[in-house]
């Protein structure tokens, strides 16, 4: 197994952002997994499965085969990347991802991508559930009207105040279900990315990677 990182936080702190950019700056393979859940949520829908229907939805994320080039995801070969942004889906896909037998599914085909790759890994329970011995573990937040005006920036055509209580609903949910909620794991670092640029906050996880990957040493 290679090298983890694994970065954690609720929507809208910047997660797919800093991962990307710290995959890049590293060299190792990034991997979005709500990208993973969106795309069971968007097949879901597709085929008109209801999503209190968890073991029809479990049979997908089982027989689901991924890819994710850079920045992208492809559901059984069909380039999904645009089509899982909607709010719709970003919704059902917090639903999705409250049944343990979906997570299950999507976690071991998460581990199996880190079996030989260097990989930055963002999620809800990367350092929790998925990888709890990685050696580098961030939890990254922003204030919540922070996290609403950057999901803004990104979603021009749907109302602030809707779009923030979406984030809220979405939030809630992913914190107070029973399998593997949102959470900090103990070892990570807790990482306030209000008021930081992109780059501040890639420099500062850097400096983590190089006190906990190479000892102090630069790469
Ligand atoms: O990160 P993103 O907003 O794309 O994730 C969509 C949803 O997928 C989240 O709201 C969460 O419910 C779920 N998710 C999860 N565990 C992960 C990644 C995402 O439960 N590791």
């Amino acid at each position: 197994m290679g090298h983890i990182i694994a970065i954690d936080g609720p929507a809208g702190a910047g997660k797919s952002t800093i991962a990307r950019a710290l995959a890049a700056r590293l060299g190792y393979t990034y991997i979005d997994t709500g990208a993973m859940y969106r795309a069971i949520a968007l097949w879901a829908a597709r085929q008109n499965i209801a999503l209190d229907e968890a073991h029809r939805i479990e049979q997908l994320a089982r027989a689901a085969d991924f890819a994710l080039p850079p920045g992208r995801i492809l559901l059984n070969g069909e380039d999904v990347s645009e089509s899982i942004r909607t709010p719709e889906i970003s919704g059902a896909a917090s639903k999705v991802a409250a049944i343990g037998a979906v997570r299950a599914a999507l976690v071991e085909k998460q581990r199996e991508m880190a079996a030989q790759a260097n990989i930055v890994m963002e999620g809800r329970d990367i350092g929790t559930v998925v990888f709890p011995a990685a050696r580098v573990k961030i939890f990254l937040d922003a204030d919540a009207s922070e996290r609403v005006r950057r999901r803004s920036a990104d979603q021009p055509e749907v109302p602030a105040d809707a779009l923030a209580r979406q984030i809220a609903e979405r939030d809630a949910r992913d914190r107070g279900r029973a399998e593997s909620p949102l959470v900090q794991a103990p070892d990570a670092v807790y990482l306030d990315s209000t008021g930081l640029t992109p780059d501040q906050v890639v420099e500062e996880i850097l400096r983590i990677v190089r006190t906990r990957i190479s000892n102090g040493h630069s790469e």
